[in-house]
C-alpha cells in the first residue's frame, strides 16, 4: 500500500468539483512529502503543535486546513500561514482569528463547524448558536476573516443511515445559511463532510470538500 496508489484510487472515486484534504496528523513528514510528489496540496492538521512543526518543513504551496478544536491562545501560531480554518466554533474565537489576520494583514477563510452528531464529544455549533454569531458579526463587521462555509463530522457508527442524515442536516444548515446570510456572497460555497469511511455519502449529499486521512495515509497509531 502506497500513498502515491491510495491518492490515485481515491481521486477516481471524487465527484468532479470535490477537493480532496489530505489529513495528515499523527504522519512523519516524509509521508507529508510523498502525498506533495503525488500531487497533494491540500493538507488537514488537527494540533497546533503540529501544524507550526511540519509547515516550515513542506514547500511553500502547500495549503494547510486547520480542522481541529482551537483553542483562542493558540490562533496567533497559525494565522500566518494557514488556508482555512475549518473547525470555528464560538465567535470569541471567530474575533481572535480576526485580530490575528489583521497583525498579518491577511484576510483568513473559515468555516463554521456545526455540531451534527449524536456525540456527548464533538465540536460545534448548533443552530440557534450560528443564528447569535451571525447577528452580532453583522452589527460589528470582522474584515480580516471570511466565513466561507460548513463543517461537520458525522457520528462514529456503521449505520449509514443515519451518517447520510447527519450530512443531510449539515446541506440544510449551510442551505438556510446561505440564504438567509450570505445571499450575495460568493465566497460562501463550502460544504465541508466526509471522512475515509463515509465521505461517498457525503458526496452524495452535497460536500464540497472532504477531508481524509487513513484512506491515503493508511491508520493512525
Ligand atoms: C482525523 C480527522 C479526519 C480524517 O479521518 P479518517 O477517518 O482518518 O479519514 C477528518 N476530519 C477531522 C476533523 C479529523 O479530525
Amino acid at each position: 500500500m502506497s500513498v502515491n496508489k491510495n491518492l490515485q484510487d481515491l481521486r477516481l472515486r471524487l465527484k468532479p468539483g470535490v477537493r480532496l484534504v489530505a489529513v495528515s496528523k499523527t504522519m512523519p513528514v516524509n509521508m507529508l512529502r510523498e502525498a506533495y510528489e503525488a500531487g497533494q496540496r491540500h493538507f488537514g492538521e488537527n494540533k497546533v503543535q503540529e501544524i507550526i512543526r511540519k509547515q516550515p518543513e513542506m514547500p511553500a504551496d502547500v495549503q494547510w486546513h486547520f480542522i481541529g478544536h482551537l483553542q483562542t491562545n493558540k490562533v496567533k501560531f497559525i494565522t500566518p500561514f494557514v488556508q482555512l480554518i475549518e473547525s470555528v466554533d464560538s465567535l470569541k474565537l471567530l474575533k481572535e482569528i480576526n485580530r490575528q489576520a489583521a497583525h498579518n494583514n491577511r484576510i483568513i477563510n473559515c468555516l463554521l463547524q456545526f455540531y451534527i452528531a449524536d456525540e456527548e464529544t464533538k465540536f460545534g455549533l448548533d443552530e440557534a448558536e450560528a443564528q447569535q454569531l451571525l447577528e452580532t458579526l453583522r452589527a460589528e463587521k470582522l474584515n480580516q476573516v471570511a466565513i466561507v462555509g460548513v463543517m461537520g463530522m458525522a457520528s462514529f457508527t456503521d449505520n449509514r443511515e443515519q451518517i447520510r442524515g447527519e450530512f443531510r442536516r449539515l446541506k440544510a444548515i449551510f442551505d438556510w445559511l446561505k440564504s438567509e446570510w450570505f445571499p450575495a456572497d460568493d465566497r460562501f460555497k463550502e460544504i465541508s463532510m466526509g471522512m475515509s469511511g463515509d465521505f461517498d455519502i457525503a458526496m452524495e449529499e452535497g460536500a464540497t470538500n472532504v477531508r481524509i486521512g487513513s484512506g491515503i495515509f493508511g491508520l493512525r497509531v
